[in-house]
C-alpha cells in the first residue's frame, strides 16, 4: 500500500492538515497511536461523563466579517463553514499578581489598554509603542531568538506590568523558560490580547466529531490505535512508516505532528543535547455541582494567577510549583446554558523529573496526585472563594499522563525549546508540522498544519 501523503498524529494539527489535502486529492492517511484522535486536546469518560483533557479557552475569536483573522481564515482553508460552530466569547479573564495589581481583560482589546493607562501610567506611551511595533511585525519570518523580555524592557518602564503581560502570554504557548521568542510573543499578543478567547458550544468531542465527519466526506482515511515506530529513509528522502505491528505503509509525503525530538527518534537520527528545559504541567479538574455556581465567580472566564510581583516560568525544583498558575472556569462564556456538573480546572508549572522518579512507585505516584490536587484547590479558594467541601468528583494529570497519552517527550505541551518555522529538518518529502513547527494552541496549531500542506505538499500534486 502506498499513498500520496501520511500523516503521523490524529492531534489537532494532524486533523486539519489532512483535511486541507484532502480537499484537494484523494489518498491521505492519518495515523494515530491512541483509540481516540484530539492529542493534547482530546476527552475521556469517568463515571459516564464526559472530561475535557485540555480544553481551557479557543484564542483568536474574530467577528465574521473580518477575513483576515487567523480564525476565518482557518475556516475557509478547511471549507468549514462558520454557522457549524456555536461561538461563544468569554465574559472577562484576569491576570491577578496578589498583593500587587490586576489587570483585567475581554474580547474588546480597549479594556486592557484602559487598565494599562490607569494602573501603569508611566508605561502607556510604551504600551501604545509596543502595539504600533506589533502591526507592522511579520512574526513567521525565520529570524534569530529575540528575547521578549528584553525588547519589553526597553520599551516599558513598569518591570511589574512587564511580567503581568508575559505571565498569560507564556502559560498559554511558551516552550522557554521565563522569556519568549518576540515573534512568539507577537503571535500570542494577537491572538489573546487583541483578538480573545471563545469557545464552541458542545464538548471538543462534537468540535472533534465535527472535524472528523468534514474529513471523512472528503475522502480521508484515519486509523486509530496505531503507532509509528519508525520512518523508512534513504539519501535524505522518506519512502514509508514501519508500525508496532510490522507493518509497513509506503508514502510519497510525510507530515509529522509528532514534535522534533519525537520525530528524530524515529527517524533513528542521534539527538542532539538538549541544553534547555522542557516545560511541564499538572493540571486538575474539579467537578461541582452545576447549582452551586452561584459560590464562584460569576463574572470571570479564566484567572492567570501570581503570588508576589515577579513571575518564574520555570521548571520547579519541588513536583508543583503553586506560586503562580491558570485557574478556568469553563462554564463563564457568553451564552453558555449551566450544565447538571460544572468544573474548576487548575494549571501550575510541574518538574517532570520528579513525577518520573515516582513512576515505579503507584502508591506514592497517586499519593502526589491527590497531594497536587488537594493544594491546588487551597490555592485556588485563596483567590475565587470557598468550593472544597461542594467537589464530587476529582482528577490530576501529571507530565506522566500528557506524556502517556500525547507521545510528547517528559509531557512537554508546548513542545521543544528549538521552534522549525519552515517545517523543514533536512528531508526532500518528510514536514514537521504543529507544536514543534511553532504554532501553539488549537487555532496555532491547525493552521500549522494547513500551512506545511499549502507549503510544501500541494504543489507536488
Ligand atoms: C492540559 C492542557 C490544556 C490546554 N488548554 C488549551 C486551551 O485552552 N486552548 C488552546 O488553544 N490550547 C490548549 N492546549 C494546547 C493544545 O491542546 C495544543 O496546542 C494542540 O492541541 C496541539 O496540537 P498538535 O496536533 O500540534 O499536537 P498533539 O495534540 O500532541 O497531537 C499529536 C498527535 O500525534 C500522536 N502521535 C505521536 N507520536 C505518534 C506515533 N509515533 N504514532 C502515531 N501517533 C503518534 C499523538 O498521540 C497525538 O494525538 C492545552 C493542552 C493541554 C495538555
Amino acid at each position: 500500500m502506498k499513498v500520496p501523503l501520511l500523516i503521523i498524529g490524529g492531534g489537532l494539527s494532524g486533523l486539519a492538515a489532512a483535511i486541507r489535502f484532502a480537499r484537494f486529492a484523494p489518498g491521505v492517511l492519518i495515523l494515530e497511536k491512541h483509540s481516540r484522535i484530539g492529542g493534547l486536546n482530546s476527552y475521556y469518560y469517568r463515571n459516564n461523563r464526559l472530561f475535557e483533557t485540555g480544553l481551557h479557552a479557543i484564542t483568536n475569536y474574530a467577528e465574521p466579517g473580518n477575513k483576515k483573522a487567523p480564525l476565518n481564515r482557518l475556516l475557509r482553508q478547511l471549507k468549514l463553514s462558520r454557522d457549524r460552530l456555536d461561538f461563544h466569547q468569554q465574559l472577562q479573564s484576569e491576570i491577578l499578581f496578589q498583593d500587587c495589581e490586576s489587570l483585567v481583560f475581554s474580547n474588546n482589546f480597549e479594556q486592557i489598554r484602559d487598565e494599562i493607562v490607569g494602573k501603569f501610567p508611566h508605561s502607556t506611551d510604551g504600551f501604545a509603542k509596543l502595539v504600533t511595533f506589533l502591526e507592522d511585525y511579520n512574526p513567521f519570518k525565520t529570524t534569530i531568538f529575540c528575547s521578549a523580555r528584553q525588547f519589553l524592557h526597553n520599551l516599558l518602564p513598569d518591570q511589574l506590568l512587564i511580567d503581568m503581560l508575559l505571565c498569560p502570554l507564556m502559560y498559554y504557548g511558551s516552550s522557554i523558560e521565563d522569556d519568549m521568542d518576540l515573534s512568539q510573543f507577537a503571535i500570542m499578543f494577537r491572538a489573546i490580547f487583541q483578538e480573545g478567547m471563545f469557545r464552541p458550544g458542545g464538548t471538543i468531542k462534537d468540535f472533534l466529531d465535527l472535524l472528523l465527519n468534514h474529513y471523512h466526506s472528503l475522502g480521508g482515511n484515519l486509523r486509530t490505535g496505531v503507532e509509528v515506530k519508525e520512518i523508512l529513509h534513504k539519501n535524505q528522502i522518506v519512502h514509508g512508516v514501519v508500525l508496532s505491528s510490522g507493518e509497513v505503509i509506503e508514502c510519497d509525503n510525510l507530515l509529522s505532528t509528532a514534535g522534533l525530538a519525537e520525530t528524530q527518534t524515529l527517524l533513528q537520527e542521534p539527538q542532539p543535547d538538549q541544553k534547555t528545559a522542557r516545560l511541564a504541567f499538572v493540571e486538575s479538574i474539579f467537578q461541582l455541582p452545576g447549582k452551586r455556581r452561584h459560590i464562584l465567580p460569576p463574572d470571570r472566564t479564566i484567572l492567570f494567577y501570581n503570588s508576589g510581583r515577579k513571575f518564574h516560568y520555570k521548571s520547579p525544583s519541588d513536583l508543583v510549583d503553586f506560586r503562580s498558575g491558570v485557574i478556568c472556569l469553563p462554564f463563564n462564556f457568553e451564552g453558555l446554558q449551566t450544565q447538571e456538573y460544572i468544573e474548576v480546572r487548575s494549571t501550575h508549572l510541574a518538574n517532570y523529573a520528579g513525577w518520573k522518579n515516582l513512576e515505579t512507585d503507584r502508591e506514592r505516584y497517586m499519593v502526589q496526585k491527590i497531594e497536587t490536587a488537594g493544594r491546588s484547590k487551597d490555592v485556588l479558594e485563596k483567590i475565587i472563594g470557598k468550593f472544597g467541601s461542594d467537589i464530587v468528583y476529582q482528577d490530576t494529570f501529571t507530565p506522566l499522563t500528557i506524556e502517556r497519552f500525547t507521545a510528547k517527550k517528559e509531557g512537554a505541551i508546548y513542545g521543544s525549546p528549538q521552534k522549525i518555522k519552515d517545517g523543514n529538518i533536512g528531508y526532500t518529502n518528510l514536514f514537521l508540522a504543529g507544536t514543534d513547527q511553532g504554532f501553539m494552541g488549537i487555532i496555532g496549531s491547525m493552521l500549522s498544519g494547513v500551512s506545511m500542506v499549502n507549503q510544501h505538499i500541494l504543489s507536488r500534486f
